[in-house]
């Protein structure tokens, strides 16, 4: 059968997106899990409220499906204002940026995802705009072009990116609140099956829930997919109730790594086992070998790999541990055994 490739799950379709929303958190009530995070941004939201002014601008960052489009959502719901959301490599020219910003009420919300891949000159642009709520726009043609200065409504830009190691200093600076996400507990991730099951209307067991949960690779938006899929095998295998057997049935069929792991997990301790012995060996080595930008693998993969205990990272590379040579079926070679 072929393999089902979690990480695979981006909303893509209509239907993807609309799944997705279903299930995103409106309030900080409901949304689970990165409790100091949403602590502090509850206390700084209900300042701004108090004091009738725009939340400072603040900038999330960890990897993708953590919750940093809801969270934003939740924060213009909780200011009770507006929400616009864009993304870097969709805003093109400083002109599409000024549309934007002009068409904002007082104290609105300006969501951009990933951040970190706006073009220099759209970032350049941002600077007055983030800094004194002013932007610079050019009118007229040729001899008679000018520019005036714009005064624009207060507004509260949140930025998102699971690259923050690629944000200029400059944007970074004008972030008054920084934060950043961590992959979430099985425990929490339970909770979130548990609550989009009843939001879908579909029974679903606490020991189904954990064992989906565990093979979420900590991330809720491949647990809210796995959940779909599960469902589908419930309804077709099944009784339409997502219990531990049918849990275990769907996600064998799917291919799903005990531990959540996917292809690029994998592939990154494979290569590190087969090519280096196991380590250690430095982050680009590891990355040319793969052909992924190290950036990328130190931000979105190494994260998760060191946190589940199969990746470590000395002062002389990174190392698998014994748990990775377990978990592919591999015998470490022994200290004589190894080239170096
Ligand atoms: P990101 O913007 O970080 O890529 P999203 O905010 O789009 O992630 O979240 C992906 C999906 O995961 C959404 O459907 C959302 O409902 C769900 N989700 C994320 N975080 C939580 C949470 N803490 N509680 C419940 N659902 C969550």
């Amino acid at each position: 059968m072929e393999s089902f490739d979690i990480r695979d799950q981006q909303p893509r379709t209509d239907t993807d997106k609309e799944y997705e929303n279903a299930l995103r958190p409106l309030s900080f009530l409901d949304f689970n899990g990165q409790s100091k995070v949403v602590e502090n941004l509850s206390v700084f939201v209900s300042a701004a409220r108090m004091r009738g002014e725009s939340l400072d601008h603040v900038l999330l960052h960890g990897p993708p499906g953590l919750g940093k489009t809801t969270l934003s959502n939740i924060i213009a719901n909780e200011l009770g204002v507006g929400f616009k959301i864009t993304s870097g490599p969709v805003l093109d020219k400083p002109g599409d940026l000024a549309g934007l910003l002009t068409s904002l009420e007082p104290n609105d919300v300006l969501f951009i995802d990933e951040i970190h891949r706006l073009s220099p000159i759209v970032e350049e642009y941002l600077y007055s705009a983030m800094e004194d709520f002013r932007i610079d726009i050019m009118i007229d043609k040729g001899p008679s072009a000018r520019s005036i200065q714009l005064t624009l409504n207060p507004f509260t830009l949140i930025g998102a990116t699971t690259r923050s190691g690629l944000l200029t200093s400059p944007l970074r600076a004008r972030f008054g609140i920084n934060c950043h996400l961590e992959y979430y507990d099985d425990s929490i991730l339970r909770s979130i099956i548990l609550r989009s099951a009843k939001i879908l209307n579909i029974p679903c067991t606490h020991e189904a829930a954990g064992e989906i949960a565990s093979r979420s690779r900590g991330t809720p938006r491949i647990a809210n997919a796995l959940l779909r899929r599960v469902r589908d095998f419930a309804q077709v295998k099944g009784n339409g109730t997502i219990d531990h057997n049918i849990a275990c049935f769907s996600l064998e069929a799917l291919n799903i790594d005990k531990y959540g792991l996917d292809e690029v997990d994998n592939k990154i301790l494979t290569t590190l086992i087969d090519k280096f012995q196991g380590g250690p060996v430095g982050l680009s080595t590891i990355a040319t070998a793969l052909g992924e930008d190290s950036g990328t693998l130190e931000e979105v993969y190494e994260p998760f790999l060191i946190k589940e205990g199969f990746l470590k990272r000395t002062p002389r590379g990174r190392e698998v541990t014994p748990l990775a040579y377990k978990h592919l079926g591999r015998t470490k070679p022994d200290e004589q055994g190894k080239l170096f």
